[in-house]
């Protein structure tokens, strides 16, 4: 009897992340071509005709239907499913695991998740989820100064800011000495926004973290792509194709954030006096 309340609330996370999913994969379709995200109604992505409620369920529509549109019978991607159960999982591990400020948290959380989706699709990653991350950021940190490791409001809110100028004026002096040595843009200004927006969330150990471990997943997916691709026998060049950075930022700063106490803080204590800060 004692474990029916949890695993209902479990199913209530993980119905509430679906449905905020379903509205993620709007943000991933239309912020990179500057379209509205309330209106029009979500519409067919072949016809353009206008979907019907009933075939809006997240993740049950896509089955439902055997992968197809109900409309013109094409291809419903994957990854709208995807996005829903990945959002639906997220929340889940929010509502059960993070302690400090779990509304903020999950709000990264899907603010990362669209800028790993838009990055892969178009090498973007929109200023309304980076920019409107950092307003948001400071914000969560005036309700919950905890998130900057502060004791008041105001606090909280200008560790917040202090931390988004350190993590973008650090990273873009970073990515314009390599480019400087590289002679090649080495990072996007889009990342640099990104690491702003996580700062804002989350404070600079979790931004540095998050360059140090997405550097290492981006090496080892590049290790792997290459095997891979020399035991098939083709000859493409990985090292010449355009690869983004972002998406292996926001696995990692998700690595991060989940995480309680956050791994960054043990990580840049080893490495750094944080009594410094
Ligand atoms: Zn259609």
């Amino acid at each position: 009897m004692t474990t029916l309340p949890a695993s209902l609330s479990l199913l209530v996370y993980f119905i509430s992340g679906a449905i905020v999913g379903s509205f993620l994969n709007v943000c991933i379709l239309r912020l990179p071509g500057h379209q509205s995200i309330v209106k029009p109604r979500s519409k067919c992505c072949h016809c353009s005709k206008p979907i019907p409620w009933f075939y809006n369920i997240p993740i049950l529509t896509w089955f439902w239907l055997k992968g197809k549109t109900a409309c013109c019978r094409k291809r419903l991607p994957i990854r709208y499913p995807l996005v829903e159960s990945v959002t639906g999982l997220l929340a889940i591990v929010v509502g059960v695991y993070v302690r400090t400020a779990p509304i903020a948290i999950f709000t990264l959380a899907c603010l990362l998740l669209v800028a790993f989706f838009t990055d892969i699709d178009t090498m973007l990653i929109p200023d309304e989820i980076t920019l409107g991350g950092i307003v948001a950021g400071c914000l969560f940190c005036f309700f919950y100064p905890e998130l900057q490791r502060a004791q008041t409001p105001l606090m909280g809110m200008l560790r917040s800011l202090q931390n988004t100028c350190l993590a973008m004026g650090g990273l873009f002096g970073f990515a314009s000495f390599a480019e400087f040595f590289l002679k090649k843009e080495a990072m996007g200004l889009g990342d640099v926004k990104l690491l702003g927006c996580i700062g804002a969330f989350c404070g600079w150990q979790t931004c540095c973290f998050s360059i140090f471990l997405g550097a290492t997943f981006g090496t080892c997916f590049f290790i792997i792509a290459a095997l891979v691709q020399r035991f098939k026998g083709k000859r493409t060049h990985l090292m010449h194709k355009m690869i983004p950075f972002g998406p292996f930022i926001t696995v990692a700063a998700l690595c991060d954030i989940l995480m309680e106490p956050h791994f960054s803080e043990k990580y840049v204590s080893f490495i750094l006096l944080e009594k410094m800060m």
